[in-house]
């Protein structure tokens, strides 16, 4: 597989031609009032899940291609995923859209005020390629749900998925309202210059700063899904046989290249002297002696990322792993110690200059609490903030003096499954959050309704003329 950018032209659902014409169409189908009624946006939701359901295997057998994953977490993770969030949205989808009825001041009575959510209109959704079909259709839900038309821009990075739900999708869904614009740089580039309602980027936070400039020019407004480095806290009290398990699973599930992954874990001396020991168990566990022989375990997505990956690993500070295999971009799920850290610079090891988005653990040792929670928030704040402790009082100082995208105790991952959790950064991590009931709020604009009968005629009491009498009332 290669990562360079396919040249395949975009595939849409309105008969081919290039990003201009495809959001030109996207706007058609939206002027004409096409993706408005709940009925629409129900039977595309119940058609989406399907072409997941139906072709969940061809579907897996795109992300075995691009990135190793195995079917089992290709379903989790992915497809299952987005059946899951489509179920939820089925469910609420009623109550999310209908007008919300507000009080109204004595003052004002008897006037009528309500909420009223309507669809932003031609949304863009640019996705990444590390989970290229739960960070593609996941966005699409909501944006179908509050009932406008979309264009996908899937990731080129995973050209053999892209190219299956460009397929797919527009067998599948209505093709007058639902594009895919395959490509890399100057396709996006191209769709950047055009006019969307709303722009919902995942991806690294460079291309994030480009998405945000060109969504200025025409005052679209956005979300910016990045990522960061999420560290795991391990306090002194924390149960470490669960607490390595747990690590393992987040951190080399899709060979690390997880948003959320945590990236390094931070503890005192002691407890990452006892808990080394139990990682390593913990990956023999997961993956067996060789897990490159393991099903379970993905490969990296590019040969570019893998010479990133072990260029950032320090031989001489390996605790496992480290061995790598470019023909079939392999990297052994591998554990480092990073050097003490100095001052308030802190470490200055590669691997704990940027986010790591690849199976090597940085192993961070500092006095205690306080000192972690400074190493934190020195930092950009991250999308999530991992705590592995049974103590109350140190939950309540994570959750006082850290910021992050969210805040998980005990457990990586999960609360991306908890569907009324909003999903998203703050800071470096991103702008806006996803997910549920927020998706919809996210794609649509609460529109404020209010009504007052002519008679009788209340505004009397506020139009000049004005006098005592009236100022008394007032
Ligand atoms: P990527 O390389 O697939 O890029 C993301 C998208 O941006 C692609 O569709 C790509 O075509 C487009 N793109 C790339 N360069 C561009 C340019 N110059 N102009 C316009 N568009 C361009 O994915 P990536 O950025 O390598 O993804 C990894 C990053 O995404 C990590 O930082 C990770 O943490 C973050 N991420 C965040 C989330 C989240 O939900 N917050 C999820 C997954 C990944």
């Amino acid at each position: 597989m290669s990562e360079t950018v396919s040249t395949t032209s975009p595939t849409s659902a309105a008969g081919g031609g290039g990003p201009a014409e495809v959001v030109a169409a996207a706007r058609r189908a939206f002027d004409a009032g096409v993706t408005k009624p709940r009925h629409w946006r129900e039977t595309q939701l119940r058609a989406l899940r399907a072409l997941l359901v139906d072709h969940e295997q061809e579907l897996a057998d795109a992300l075995h291609a691009d990135l190793g994953k195995s079917a089992t977490e290709a379903w989790v993770t992915e497809t299952g995923f987005v059946v899951r969030e489509i179920d939820h949205t089925l469910r609420h989808l009623r109550s999310w859209t209908s007008p919300r009825r507000v009080r109204v001041p004595l003052s004002l009575a008897p006037g009528r005020a309500k909420v009223v959510r309507e669809p932003l209109g031609v949304v863009l959704v640019i996705a990444p390629w590390n989970y290229p079909v739960q960070l593609c259709l996941a966005p699409l839900v909501g944006a179908l749900a509050a009932g406008n038309a979309v264009v996908l821009k899937p990731s080129e990075v995973a050209p053999v998925t892209s190219g299956v739900m460009a397929r797919l999708l527009s067998r599948h869904l209505d093709r007058s309202a639902v594009h895919v614009v395959e490509g890399g740089v100057p396709e996006t580039t191209e769709l950047l210059a055009q006019r969307f309602d709303h722009i919902f980027y995942t991806g690294n936070g460079a291309v994030g700063r480009i998405v945000l400039e060109a969504a200025a020019r025409h005052l679209t407004p956005v979300t910016l899904e990045l990522g960061g480095k999420s560290p795991a806290y391990v306090a002194d009290d924390a149960d470490l046989e669960v607490t390595a398990q747990r690590l393992v699973w987040g951190k080399f599930t899709n060979a690390g290249q997880t948003c959320v992954a945590p990236d390094y874990v931070i503890a005192s001396r002691p407890t990452l002297e006892a808990l080394k020991p139990l990682l390593v168990a913990a990956i023999a566990d997961s993956f067996g002696p060789d897990p490159s022989t393991s099903s379970a375990y993905g490969r990296i997505v590019s040969s570019r990322h893998l010479d990133r990956l072990t260029a950032l690993i320090d031989p001489t500070r390996v605790v496992t792993g480290g061995r790598s295999d470019a023909a079939t971009r392999y990297l052994e799920p591998t554990i480092v110690e990073v050097a003490p850290v100095a001052g308030e610079g802190g470490p200055v090891d590669a691997v704990m200059g940027e986010e790591i988005f690849g199976p090597v653990l940085p192993l961070v040792a500092v006095d205690g609490i306080d000192s972690a929670i400074d190493f934190i928030t020195a930092r950009d704040k991250p999308l999530a903030l991992y705590v592995f402790t049974g103590s109350e009082a140190v939950q309540r100082r994570f959750m006082r003096d850290t910021s992050s995208g969210a805040l998980a105790v005990n457990v990586p991952l999960a609360h991306l499954a908890v569907p009324d959790l909003p999903f998203g950064g703050v800071g470096a991590s991103g702008m806006g959050a996803y997910h549920g009931e927020r998706s919809v709020e996210l794609f649509s604009h609460a529109k404020s309704v209010f009504a007052l009968p002519t008679r009788p005629d209340t505004t009397v009491w506020v139009r000049p003329p004005f006098s005592a009498a009236k100022e008394q009332v007032i």
